[in-house]
């Protein structure tokens, strides 16, 4: 009898490690020796073999053991499901896979009760997080529970997953999240310290580009924490010199996302990008401003590889926004087709936003002819490249898909994620090249 449970115990060994490799063919074998091996769990942390597939990204024995009917949300010893453990080691086939297998998005762990979406938060996996995002959306989750209290959901210590992502320096993250409708003003009453905002955790772990984000949604400055301190105090605190300069409520005030604004919500993928990106210049503008002359002021850029200085300055005199003379048109008002700049765009709609306080009605006019503006469009622009190239051609335009923003949103993730002091300041347009020149140091002459 011991010689039989100790056989079994190394067959059990050997499954859990073959699980672990990825080695089918031996996961296979032993499976079909003993079937039964297919419910096993580790001694300690009781987990299972699709809790181990999943946290080691092992999709070809997760799919597996998902079509021999192990159930998706089998929970280890601190009911965490595997779709936590893939959440949590950024393995996004098997997220996918767990999810189309019926995985609930919506389970607690007995550690701090945290969902998959903390852990996607917390440790960063931002492809992790939209996907259980667009899962939320589509599912049950959102008609019983609804999408936004599901992007807002509490642990056991009040901490939301913009919360989590705030503290761990995760700004992609915190992006993603503050565009899925988390509350960019909310307190933890409860995680390590007390009535916390995002705000407050970003200057406790001293990320810029955390901070950077939640200002453009509109973060409160001067909301205090449990102990009575403004997130500034918090960054002074942690000796974020520059953080604070920028959380200081006497620098000037950051551009606000005018997310209230009807066809801001309802901006296709291209134009976000667009207008998104402007406002994150317009806000770096501010901070060099902010800076300048501190400790923090940001060493000049040794290098701009931004592609898109090119094709800025080889845009037509045409092209030219008729409001500030100064950047290319890239937007488009829509019924009635005139153009603007994305920084004016933006001037515009975050000077014009309603006021959800007063329910006042001033929604910006198209500046050109004072029609409403029904919808934004990013507009067709013809540089000299494509004069070259379609001189004997009869093509439609190049559109702005040309600036490598046709991917939405992940340019301005790949923008925020650059952000850092070293590389401020590269981004488009001509002011921004500009000032790149005038931060230059005199020894560059050399
Ligand atoms: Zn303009
Ligand atoms: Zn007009």
């Amino acid at each position: 009898m011991g010689q039989g449970l100790s056989c079994r115990t190394r067959e059990e060994q050997g499954l859990f490690s073959a699980v672990q490799l990825g080695d089918l063919e031996i996961v296979e074998a032993i499976l079909k020796r003993d079937s039964s091996l297919i419910n096993h769990s580790t001694v300690y942390d009781r987990n299972s073999l699709l809790h181990i597939a999943a946290a080691n990204g092992q999709i070809e024995i997760l799919s597996l053991l998902l079509d021999r009917s192990v159930k998706p949300d089998v929970l280890n010893r601190h009911k965490q499901t595997p779709l936590m453990l893939a959440a949590m080691h950024g393995k996004i086939s098997c997220v996918k896979k767990l999810i189309e297998a019926d995985a609930n998005i919506l389970m607690f762990d007995s550690l701090n009760g945290r969902t998959c979406l903390h852990y996607a938060a917390y440790y960063g996996h931002s492809d992790c997080l939209e996907l259980i995002l667009s899962a939320a959306r589509d599912s049950h989750v959102s008609a019983s529970w609804g999408y936004s209290r599901f992007v807002n959901i509490r642990d056991s210590k009040g901490a939301t997953p913009l919360h989590l992502a705030a503290r761990q320096r995760q700004s992609q993250c915190v992006h993603i999240l503050l565009d899925n409708g988390a509350l960019v003003c909310a307190s933890t009453g409860g995680y390590g310290f007390p009535g916390s905002t995002a705000l407050h955790l970003a200057a406790r772990s001293g990320s810029l580009d955390c901070i950077r984000e939640l200002l453009a949604w509109g973060a409160d400055r001067l909301q205090r924490d449990a102990s009575g301190r403004i997130p500034y105090t918090v960054a002074l605190r942690h000796r974020h010199g520059a953080c604070a300069a920028l959380l200081n409520p006497s620098s000037a005030e950051p551009l606000v996302w005018p997310s209230p604004l009807k066809f801001i919500s309802e901006l296709n993928d291209d134009a976000k990008a667009l207008l998104e990106q402007a406002l994150m210049e317009a806000n770096r503008e501010r901070e060099k401003a902010i800076l300048k002359g501190t400790l923090y002021s940001m060493p000049s850029p040794s290098t701009s590889d931004f592609g898109i200085d090119d094709d800025i300055s080889e845009a037509s005199e045409t092209d030219l926004c008729c409001i500030c003379f100064d950047q290319v048109c890239t937007m488009e008002v829509q019924e009635c087709g005139h153009r603007m700049c994305a920084q004016c765009t933006l001037a515009l709609c975050c000077h014009n936003k309603p006021n959800p306080a007063t329910s006042s009605s001033c929604v910006p006019l198209c500046p050109f002819c004072r029609s409403d503006i029904i919808k934004l469009v990013v507009a067709k622009v013809k540089t000299e490249n494509d004069i070259d190239s379609d001189i004997n051609s009869s093509k439609p335009r190049k559109s702005y898909k040309s600036w490598n923003l046709s991917e939405g949103s992940s340019s301005f993730k790949s923008l925020s994620a650059v952000g850092s002091f070293g590389k401020m300041g590269r981004g488009s347009g001509r002011i921004a090249a500009e000032n790149e020149l005038l931060d230059k140091p005199l020894s560059l002459d050399t």
